[in-house]
C-alpha cells in the first residue's frame, strides 16, 4: 500500500565540487507530503547509457521515478533519450509542443535553432507538463508500478512544474497517505547510552521508523510515521513517543526539531527575568557566541570574559593566584572561582565558566585531554561539573559549550519548578 520513490538528478555539473543537487530536496518534501518515501536518490552525469541503466533499475524497484535535468536542447541533454531506451518506447514529435516552442521563440523575438525542436519530442504515451518559465516541457508517463516524471533542471522552472503539474497528477494515482514526524532533542548523555535506553521501545515498531543523529553532545531522535490518516499518525507517534519521552525525562530539552539548546536557555532566562555572563577559558568565547547567535540576546546576556592564560584569570577576573597554583587552572576550584568572580563583576544573575584541556596536547594524569570543568554561579550558590570525553579539539570544545548550557538549563528548570511549587503552596494557604 505504501508507495516509494526514487530521484535521479541528471547533469555532469552536479558531480563537480561547484554544484550541488538541490532540486531533489524539494521533490522529496513534496513526495513526503503525499505520503511517499524517497528510498533511493542518485546523481548521474550526462551519460546516456549509464542513465538508461539506472532508470531501468529504478523502475523495477520503485513506484515513482523522478528524473530532473537534462531536458535542454543540446547534445549533452540525454534524459529524454535515456528514458525512451529504458522503457522501450519511441520519442515522438508533439506538434502541440512544437507550436508552443515556436510561439515562445516568436514572443522572445528570436529565431528558433533547429536543435530546440528536440524539446518537442515526448516519450510515446507521455503527457507534456507545461513550462511557463522555460522552453523544455516536463513529461509524465504512467508506468507499470506508478509513474515516471521528467522535470527540467533549472530550479525556477522545476519548482512550479512540480507543484502545479506533477503533484496534482500524482494525487490522482496515489493512495491517501500521511507522513508525520516527532522529534526529541537531547543532551547530557552519550549516543550509545541513549540508544541502549530507548531501543527496547522503538525496535518493536517499523512504523514509525526511528533515526538517531548526533553531534558533539547534541542528540536527535526522530520518529517518522506513515499512515492512511493524520489521526492514525498522531496516535502512533504518541504510542511510541510517549514512553520514550518518559524514559528520557529532563534530558529532552525540546521536542521542536528546529529549537537549539541556546534557544531553550534563552526562553528560560527570559521567563526567570534573569541575566547571564560567561567566563571562558578552553571554549574561547564559544558559549558567548552560541548565546548571542539569537537576535534579542542582549535582553539576558550581559557580556562575557575570555580569560585564556592563568595571568588573565587573575588580572581580569581576580581569581587568586594561590588558588591556581594550589589546584592548577584546570580544576574544580578555579572553574568555580571564575564563575563567581564573573558574576560579581558583571552583576548577572548567573555566570557559567569553562576551564579544561581541549588538546591535542596537555592534560594531567587525573585530568587527561578532554577534561573540562564547567562552573555555574547563581543565587543558589556555585556548582561545578567535570566532563571528560575523547575526541578532537573541536569536539571537546563544542561538548563543553553544550554541557555548560545544559548545566544552566537544569538550574533554571529547578528554579522554575520550585517557584511553581511555592505558588501552589501559597494558593493552598
Ligand atoms: P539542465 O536541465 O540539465 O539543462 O540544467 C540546467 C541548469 O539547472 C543547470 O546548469 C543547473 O544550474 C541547474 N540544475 C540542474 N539540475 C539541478 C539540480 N538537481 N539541483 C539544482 N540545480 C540544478
Ligand atoms: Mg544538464
Amino acid at each position: 500500500m505504501n508507495k516509494n520513490a526514487e530521484i535521479i538528478a541528471v547533469g555532469s555539473e552536479l558531480l563537480t565540487p561547484e554544484r550541488v543537487d538541490t532540486n531533489s530536496l524539494l521533490v522529496t518534501q513534496q513526495l513526503n507530503a503525499l505520503g511517499v518515501e524517497v528510498v533511493v536518490k542518485q546523481v548521474i552525469g550526462d551519460d546516456r547509457a549509464m542513465l538508461s541503466r539506472a532508470i531501468r533499475d529504478a523502475l523495477e524497484r520503485s513506484d515513482l521515478l523522478f528524473l530532473i535535468g537534462g531536458l535542454g536542447p543540446t547534445e549533452d541533454d540525454v534524459t529524454r533519450d535515456a528514458a525512451a531506451a529504458a522503457v522501450g518506447r519511441k520519442l515522438v514529435l508533439s506538434l502541440e509542443q512544437e507550436a508552443v516552442l515556436l510561439k515562445r521563440f516568436r514572443q522572445l523575438n528570436k529565431p528558433m535553432a533547429e536543435n530546440n525542436l528536440r524539446q518537442a519530442y515526448l516519450l510515446e504515451g507521455a503527457e507534456a507538463l507545461p513550462n511557463p518559465h522555460g522552453t523544455a516541457p516536463g513529461q509524465y508517463l504512467i508506468t507499470a508500478r506508478g509513474a515516471m516524471v521528467l522535470l527540467p533542471g533549472p530550479p525556477r522552472e522545476m519548482a512550479p512544474m512540480l507543484e502545479n503539474e506533477a503533484v496534482p497528477r500524482l494525487k490522482l494515482i496515489l493512495p491517501r497517505r500521511c507522513i508525520k514526524t516527532r522529534s526529541f532533542r537531547i543532551t547530557g548523555m552519550g549516543e550509545s547510552d541513549l540508544d541502549k535506553l530507548i531501543s527496547p521501545i522503538y525496535k518493536r515498531y517499523d512504523n514509525p521508523t526511528t533515526t538517531i543523529l548526533f553531534a558533539a553532545g547534541d542528540l536527535f531522535v526522530h520518529l517518522r510515521t506513515r499512515c492512511a490518516t493524520e489521526r492514525e499518525c498522531c496516535l502512533l507517534l504518541r504510542e511510541v513517543g510517549d514512553p520514550i519521552a518518559e524514559l528520557l525525562g529532563e534530558r529532552v530539552y525540546t521536542e521542536d526539531a528546529n529549537e537549539t539548546l541556546e534557544h531553550v536557555v534563552a526562553c528560560l532566562l527570559r521567563h526567570a527575568h534573569a541575566t547571564l555572563t560567561t567566563a571562558e577559558s578552553c571554549t574561547g568565547g564559544l558559549i558567548a557566541a552560541r548565546v548571542t547567535e539569537l537576535a534579542g540576546s542582549s535582553d539576558y546576556f550581559m557580556g562575557g570574559f575570555v580569560t585564556y592564560t592563568d595571568a588573565q584569570k587573575t588580572q581580569v577576573l581576580g581569581v587568586p593566584q594561590q588558588l591556581i597554583r594550589a589546584h592548577t587552572a584546570v580544576s574544580r576550584e578555579v572553574a568555580g572561582a571564575m564563575a563567581e568572580r564573573a558574576r560579581e563583576l558583571s552583576g548577572a544573575t548567573y555566570a557559567v565558566s569553562t576551564t579544561g584541556y581541549a588538546g591535542p596536547s596537555g592534560g594531567s594524569e587525573c585530568d587527561p585531554v578532554g577534561t573540562v570543568y564547567i562552573g555555574l554561579a547563581g543565587p543558589q550558590g556555585t556548582k561545578v561539573k567535570r566532563i571528560s570525553h575523547g575526541g578532537d579539539r573541536h569536539r571537546v570544545r563544542m561538548l563543553a559549550t553544550q554541557y555548560a548550557l545544559d548545566l544552566l538549563r537544569g538550574e533554571l528548570n529547578a528554579r522554575e519548578a520550585s517557584a511553581a511549587m511555592a505558588a501552589r503552596g501559597a494558593a493552598r494557604e
